[in-house]
């Protein structure tokens, strides 16, 4: 029988990957904070790699855990993980499509049977099940074991707008055509006129039948019975959009959901082992140093590599450029023009990883050429830093708009499919001219007080937070004494 007076217990599920991993480990941390008891379930092959890049092998009974320093403060967060129905060695970055249908058709079984045993321990329970949105199944899993669902969105509210009312675009054209609508899209409620240009890779496709597709519908059908949204977003960034979710359901912004220190944190998350690039950087005048990273799972094709590649080297600008071992494919691991190092020499630090937050945060960082990951915009814009956008996939190309064309605190690399390393060289010496550059850095700097206020105590996303505390504890309330009279 349950305990009726524990703290309440949440059970958190990331999507396995990097930049969603990212933000639910700070939820976690921020819950256990005001006195929740939290279960987080990692999947293996996520636990694996990270205690790889830490190098660290589990304990001997597998249990080696990130939380632990996180618990020796007294926090109550527990740790587990979690099948997502592939062998921790098979390569999720060349079967990128086989490991979405594993998410899709396989990982709610494994996930049924922890979260399962998590809920019938004696005395203990679980009363709410807080799961990325991506997923298809949350509801039904919390249903299945009384809980509430809380679906967290790590994107920004723009994004889940535009899936929530998929509807919508096909019903008007915009998507699911062979001959879409090629004309602005103003009737999402909430949503500025938007070109079709400017939608997530995936609605801008005429084939509507992969995996991610099928993913996508799915999971905003089953989201549309979550009990509560958080999304790691900022009202004041998106006020018309976040206003018209709130009429559709309980939404609440709480972003940006980042460690208490930024830079430091008490929970290793990094997949890869981070190298440290600090003392180069010390060694480089203020603003002066591009920071490149095309984010923890898109590939760039070899052409678009070899441009970008030349258009660093032509630009002049000493750049850090974190190049993954697959940024084009795992069996295509050195993809950099022959001598392109060399000839750089001390101009250049290229890394498989780095610690992002820290890099960001270095005085001598003066622009950002990202793909647009969401995380990486937040943690841009918190650390003053403008951004030159090329967005590869997915809600990429829809935070681009946000950073060009909404907030002006960033430039496009290309409008065009193809980038060219003139184009390349041309762009990275816009953003870090002197002239533009302070431009940039006032609207950064502009949009980073948004953020900066709206985690203060009587700031947005901190009433939000509180507010979701309030409404939460109230319903876990009313189950527990609709229980109790039944
Ligand atoms: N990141 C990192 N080191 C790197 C590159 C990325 O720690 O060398 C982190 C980054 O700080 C961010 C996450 O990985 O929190 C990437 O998330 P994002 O949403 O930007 O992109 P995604 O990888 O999901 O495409």
């Amino acid at each position: 029988m349950a305990d009726h007076h524990r703290k309440p217990h949440v059970i958190i599920i990331p999507y396995p990957l990097q930049g969603h991993v990212n933000p639910s480990v700070h939820l976690a941390i921020k819950l256990a904070s005001r006195g929740f008891a939290v279960t987080f379930i990692n999947t293996q092959y996520v636990h694996h790699h990270t205690l790889k890049a830490l190098d660290r092998k589990p304990d001997g009974d597998g249990s080696h855990d990130i939380f632990s320093n996180v618990r020796r403060s007294g926090l109550d967060i527990r740790y587990t993980t979690v099948s997502d129905g592939l062998p921790v060695g098979f390569d999720r970055s060349l079967n990128h499509e086989q490991f979405m249908a594993s998410l899709l058709h396989v990982f709610s079984a494994h996930v049924e049977e922890v979260v399962g045993s998590i809920v019938a321990r004696p005395g203990e329970g679980a009363d709410c099940l807080i799961a990325d949105t991506f997923y298809v199944w949350p509801s039904k899993v919390a249903e299945k074991f009384g809980l509430l669902y809380v679906s967290f969105w790590t994107e920004p509210a723009l994004v889940f707008s535009l899936y929530y009312h998929v509807d919508l675009l096909r019903i008007n054209g915009h998507f699911g055509c062979h001959d879409c609508r090629e004309d602005p899209i103003d009737y999402i409620p909430g949503v500025q006129p938007l070109q079709p240009k400017d939608m997530t890779s995936y609605l801008q496709e005429s084939e509507t039948s992969s995996v991610c597709h099928q993913i996508i519908f799915n999971a905003f059908q089953d989201v549309k019975a979550a009990d509560f949204v958080l999304c790691n977003t900022v009202r004041e960034l998106e006020p018309s959009t976040v206003l018209a979710l709130q009429e559709q359901k309980p939404f609440y912004s709480v972003g940006p959901v980042f460690p208490e220190g930024f830079t430091r944190s008490d929970v290793a998350t990094s997949l890869w082992p981070e190298s440290d690039c600090s003392q180069w950087l010390d060694t480089k005048p203020r603003g002066s140093v591009l920071y490149v990273s095309f984010g923890s799972y898109t590939h760039l094709s070899r052409p678009d590599l070899e441009e970008i590649a030349h258009g660093l080297s032509l630009s002049k600008v000493d750049f850090v450029w974190v190049l993954r071992a697959d940024i084009v494919s795992s069996n295509d691991v050195d993809p950099l023009p022959d001598g392109f190092k060399q000839e750089l020499g001390d101009r250049a630090m290229i890394i498989p990883w780095c610690r992002q937050k820290a890099v960001l945060s270095h005085p001598a960082i003066g622009g950002f050429l990202t793909h647009c990951g969401w995380n990486s915009i937040l943690e841009s814009i918190w650390s003053g830093v403008p951004m030159l956008c090329f967005p590869l996939l997915t809600d990429q190309f829809t935070n681009r708009k946000l950073v060009v064309d909404d907030w002006r605190i960033g430039l496009n690399l290309s409008d065009r499919n193809k980038t060219t390393r003139e184009e390349v060289a041309n762009k990275i010496a816009r953003l870090m001219s002197k002239e533009s550059r302070s431009e940039f850095k006032n609207a950064v700097e502009a949009v980073k007080k948004k953020l900066e206020e709206a985690l203060m105590p009587d700031g947005s996303s901190t009433r939000d937070f509180d507010q979701f505390l309030m409404d939460i504890k109230d319903r876990i309330h009313q189950k527990k004494h609709l229980c109790n009279g039944a």
